[in-house]
């Protein structure tokens, strides 16, 4: 298997960013749809209209349904036919970046990213998760190459519900120890190649500045303050765990997420469970007792769970097996782990972490 490395062709980030983006989106085209959530636009619109104002630009604001499904992406892509749009800009949460992609992947149109959260993996990866209109997974959708332009603004970061940081920083966890398995496992990445040095680094560093500016990060946004801290853990939320997971894989952690949406009652975000996955994850692969401690240290000084009540969820065995049975189905990434996983070793292996958990937060 060859390795490979691939990333968005530009990214932007800082206080103010957006008041630059006409400067980083004018050799793009003239014609642009900004695909926005209600909340991305309230949060970018007067700032996207600023910079190009007085500019030979036209904007479009549209916003998106909600989810990224189907029906979503092909009203998107009739408007771009109707207005004959050059360009694709995606504002908001995942949703609405992922029906941004998506419409601009079919029409074979440019695409900028202006998430206005950041919770999630979707502004710097080549792909899409597309739900059905009723709101289940339908497809992860693999562009053939990552967005042309990601522009952050840490002004708008920093004003977000703080609990989208955190849960951002659980996705960004994962990044290092499944990419890690891969390489180890000489298992695929998210890309189909195997995992370069360049892009372990990329995981490496990621989980690094989670340890180190984690914490001061959470307490800067839960006052709506920017501070370095805070810029550290947007890169390592949006690029370093994007690109890092992009090209460096995944394994259990993730699994484990796709299992627990098999419970009703789960309260968590995506971020949150990876999170929980990820010390799953560490008692799977006999890793260190320094190192599960270490990374259960960081769950409980942000706020992310690392128990199952936090999640919602109760002990009890014949739930955990439901979400263990849809964890470990053909194709899931927890296959990458070396030796394989059963449903009743991962049901094992979350008994145990909750009982640690517990004992931890007493
Ligand atoms: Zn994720």
């Amino acid at each position: 298997m060859l390795t490979l490395i691939r990333a968005p062709h530009n990214y932007i980030q800082g206080e103010n960013a957006l008041n630059e983006f006409y400067e980083n989106v004018k050799a793009m085209g003239k014609n642009f749809l900004i695909v926005c959530s209600r909340s991305g636009l309230k949060a970018s619109q007067a700032k996207i209209e600023a910079s190009c104002a007085g500019q030979e630009i036209s904007l479009t604001f549209e916003v998106f349904g909600g989810i990224s499904s189907k029906s979503e992406i092909a009203r998107m892509r009739e408007i771009i036919r109707e207005k004959k749009i050059d360009v694709v800009v995606g504002v908001g949460g995942g949703s609405a970046i992922d029906t941004a992609k998506a419409s601009a992947y079919y029409e074979g149109k440019k695409i900028v990213i202006v998430p206005t959260v950041c919770a999630t993996d979707a502004p710097c990866t080549g792909l899409s998760v597309i739900y059905n209109d009723d709101g289940s997974v339908d497809s992860y959708l693999f562009y053939p190459t990552n967005p042309d332009v990601v522009i952050v603004d840490s002004s708008i970061i920093c004003k977000s519900p703080v609990r989208f940081l955190i849960s951002g920083m659980g996705d960004a966890l994962g990044t290092y120890f499944e990419a890690r398995m891969c390489q180890k496992a000489k298992a695929p990445s998210l890309e189909n190649g195997g995992v370069s040095r360049s892009a372990l680094a990329l995981c490496s560093l990621c989980y690094d500045t989670l340890l180190e500016h984690g914490v001061k990060a959470k307490a800067a946004v839960e006052l709506g303050l920017l501070t370095p801290d805070v810029d550290a853990i947007i890169e390592a939320n949006t690029y370093l765990s994007g690109v890092g997971a992009d090209n460096g894989g995944l394994a259990a952690a993730h699994s484990i997420y796709n299992g627990f949406t098999a419970l009703e009652e789960l309260t968590s975000m995506h971020g949150e469970v990876v999170a929980f996955g990820t010390l799953v994850q560490l008692i799977l692969e006999e890793g260190s007792t320094d190192e599960f401690y270490e990374v259960m240290d960081f769950c409980h000084s942000v706020g992310l769970p690392v128990t199952l009540a936090e999640m919602g969820v109760s002990a009890d065995p014949e739930r955990i097996q439901i979400a263990a049975e849809k964890a470990c189905l053909p194709g899931e990434s927890i296959h990458n782990m070396i030796g394989d996983v059963t449903p009743s070793q991962l049901v094992n292996a979350i008994l145990v972490t909750d009982a640690l958990g517990k004992e931890f937060t007493e």
